[in-house]
Order: structure tokens, then sequence, then C-alpha cells
């Protein structure tokens, strides 16, 4: 679905009042009655009708009618708030290309009053599993609709907090900069991500360093979980830098030794395919102390041993015990709804995915309760950007 970003360009003081309404509605209202959105904004006259009718025609809300007159924040909506508030801090002042598209997220280039280039990456859970667990578990699919938001921003938190703890242990990861709603931003990262690499001209170091820095964080007491050639950049040096920390987990989560074995496993099989390192460690494990298997890769327990406590530390920090417990139930129930079937509902897809398309936005700083676009950088043609519809 293509979506008019140049809605931006016109949003006014009301528009991004009523927009909040909405949000804050959706505290305890899965859908927002129209009436208490009106109550909320405080708007004379109306003109909480009113502005909810343009919110709704630039797809930033959703309406529906079948309990009651009611609105919920389509993503556009929430992203435009998370947008917002970034740019009134002055993290940044324009939005530029897509740079990426993950399972559950979407990536674009921002840049700074002073040309800084970074990332802003906004958090979008539901987006591939809601549809496959919405038909066969009913009381998932109110929970996970009402929460999609909140759930967002907890990624979006988690992936702050884990990023800015690493950074300050030395671990290559992006700078975090800031985190609001669904969004954070961070350093861009120069380099590709691995699994679009070739060739390496010491794949043998470039393998050690990876799985080193598997043991490293969990020695401080962290898995990451997801430490796959999608989630690992490379730059021309060979330098590494890890992303992606929604699904970070202690050494102390019962599954940890198997999301540890997991992120091993996956380096493994990733090096032995693509680079062929195979042979060459095979015949370094049959000279090293070799478990049964023939294996000397790191061992979860003797790594165990030595953890230390960034996990604590976090979990003392931003990220709660609690709002821990409650990503990992998604996470968890996530997994299950991969592996069901997919019934097809397209209507409800649609709604849970209708956001990705922001494409380049200006923010015009002389107006600071108007956003304005400047569509001139933008990559026409690239899927799910802004279409010429606008307006017509
Ligand atoms: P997801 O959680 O959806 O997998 P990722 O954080 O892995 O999202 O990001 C998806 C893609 O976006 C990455 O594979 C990478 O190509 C790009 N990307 C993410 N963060 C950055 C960054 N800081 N700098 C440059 N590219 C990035
Ligand atoms: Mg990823």
């Amino acid at each position: 679905m293509k979506l008019d970003v140049n809605a931006l360009r016109y949003l006014t003081k009301d528009d991004f009042r009523v927009l909040t309404a909405v949000e804050m509605g959706m505290r305890n209202h899965e859908i927002v009655p129209a009436e208490l959105v009106d109550r909320i904004a405080g708007l004379k006259h109306g003109g909480t009708y009113k502005v909810l009718r343009n919110l709704l025609k630039n797809k930033l809300v959703h309406h529906d009618a079948t309990k009651y007159d009611g609105y919920r924040l389509t993503y556009l909506g929430y992203d435009f708030l998370a947008i917002k508030t970034l740019v009134n801090r002055g993290v940044f002042a324009s939005v530029g290309r897509q740079i990426g598209v993950g399972k559950e997220s979407d990536i674009f280039e921002v840049a700074a009053e002073d040309g800084t280039v970074l990332a802003m990456k906004l958090h979008r859970l539901g987006r591939t599993s809601f549809r496959a667990v919405k038909s066969k578990r009913d009381y998932l699919r109110h929970r996970r609709s009402f929460n999609w938001l909140y759930l967002s921003r907890l990624a979006a938190l988690k992936e702050f907090a884990f990023m800015k703890a690493l950074g300050d242990h030395g671990f290559p990861v992006p700078t975090a900069v800031d985190c609001n709603r669904h969004c954070v931003i961070m350093s861009l990262v120069q380099g590709y991500p691995l699994v679009q690499v070739k060739e390496l001209q010491n794949p043998d170091d470039v393998f050690d360093t990876i799985l080193g820095l598997i043991v490293r964080l969990a020695e401080h007491g962290l898995i990451h979980c997801d430490f796959n050639e999608f989630n690992i950049m490379i730059d021309d040096d060979e330098k590494i830098t890890v992303i992606d920390f929604p699904q970070m987990v202690s050494v102390s989560h019962r599954n940890a030794q198997m999301f540890f074995d997991r992120d091993i496993e996956c380096i493994y099989k990733f090096f032995n395919k693509r680079f062929n390192l195979k042979s060459e460690k095979n015949e370094e494990q049959e000279e090293s102390d070799s478990d049964d298997e023939g294996n000397s890769r790191p061992s979860f327990l003797s790594v165990k041993k030595a953890a230390g406590s960034l996990d604590k530390e976090l979990a003392a920090s931003g990220f709660t015990r609690k709002e821990q417990v409650e990503m990992e139930k998604y996470i968890e129930e996530d997994a299950e709804g991969q592996h069901s079937s997919s019934d097809d509902d397209d209507e409800e897809e649609e709604e849970v995915a209708d956001a990705v398309p922001i494409d380049s936005l200006k923010i015009d700083q002389d107006r600071s309760d108007v956003l304005d676009c400047n569509l001139a950088s933008r990559n026409s043609g690239e899927p799910g950007t802004f279409s010429e519809e606008h307006g017509t």
C-alpha cells in the first residue's frame, strides 16, 4: 500500500494534538471512542472530528465503527509522533532513504542539522507474525493487536538500553543516540551486512573475531540470540559491527545454553558454507581437546562461570524485569506463531503493516508546529515508497 508522506507538510498543531490524544486513549482502549479523543484533545467547536477525518485521510489513524465510533493509531501515525518528538529535541532534521527492512523493523537514514547522517530504526512488532497467530489463538489476537504499539516501544527501549550498555563496555555496536516510542536513533554503520559479502581477505580472522564476540558477550552475562550474518555489519577493512538487540537475554535465562549454542552454530554454518572454513577448522579440532563430536566450540558452561553482570546492570536500568518478561513472552509466542500455518486475513495484515513508506521529509525549523516535506532526494520506484498519487 502506498502512502502520502507529503501529508506531513500540512500537519498542524491541532493534528498532532488529536493524534496524541488517540495515542493516549490507546493506553486503555484498543479502539479509542471518538468522544474520548475529543475530550482528551479539548479542541473547540467539534474541531476534533474534523481533524480526525483529516488524519484518517492521511492514514495516520484507523477508523473502526464495529462496536462504537472509534479510532486507533496506525504505525504511520505512531511514526509521525516519534519523528516529531525527536525533531523537536533536535536529534535530527530530515529523513532520507530507507536503508533496511528487517523482519520487524524499517530502517531509514536521517540527517542532523549539521549534516551528520544517522540511522533510524522503527520497530514494527507484530508485522510478520500477526497473521499466523491470529486465526489460531483468539486470546492472543486481542492482546496482540492491542499491544503492538506497546511491544514496539518496549523493543525500542530495550534495543537502546542494550546498545548503550554494550557500547559503554567497548563492544563494536552502533552508538546509541536517542530513543522515543518505537524509534531508535543510532550512528550509521559503514559497510554491509555480512550476508552480502562474497569474499573476505582474512576469513579466519573475521571468524575468530565474531566467535570471540559471542564469548565476550556471554562473559558479560548476555546472549545476542540472533547472532547471524544478517546482524553483523562488516566494512572494507573487515571491521565488524553487531546490530539488532531486542531479543537479547541474560546467561541466566532458562534457555540460555540453547541460545548460546545456536548463535555459535549460525556462525560456524555460515563460514563453512560461504568461506569454506570447514576443513581448516576440522584439522584444528583434531589437534585440540574435543568433545564426542570432535568439536572444540566455545562451551557455554565454561563461559558462564566467568559471566559478569551486564545483564543485571541492564535489568536495573531503564529496562525493567517486568518489561523483559513481556518481551520474552512475545518472542516465544512469535516463534510458535511462525510455525503455525498462516491463514490469510489481508485486511488485518494491512492494518498492522500499513506504515512502511516514509520516504523523505524535511522539517521546517521556522515553523516548529508544522512538519515540512522535502521529497526531492527520494529514490522513486523503490518498493514501499511514497507514490505520486498524493492530493488526488
Ligand atoms: P531487524 O530487527 O528488523 O532485523 P536490524 O536492526 O537487523 O532490523 O536492521 C535491518 C537492516 O538494516 C540491517 O540488516 C542493516 O542492513 C540495516 N541497518 C540497521 N541498523 C543499521 C545502522 N545502524 N547502520 C546501517 N545500516 C543499518
Ligand atoms: Mg536483524
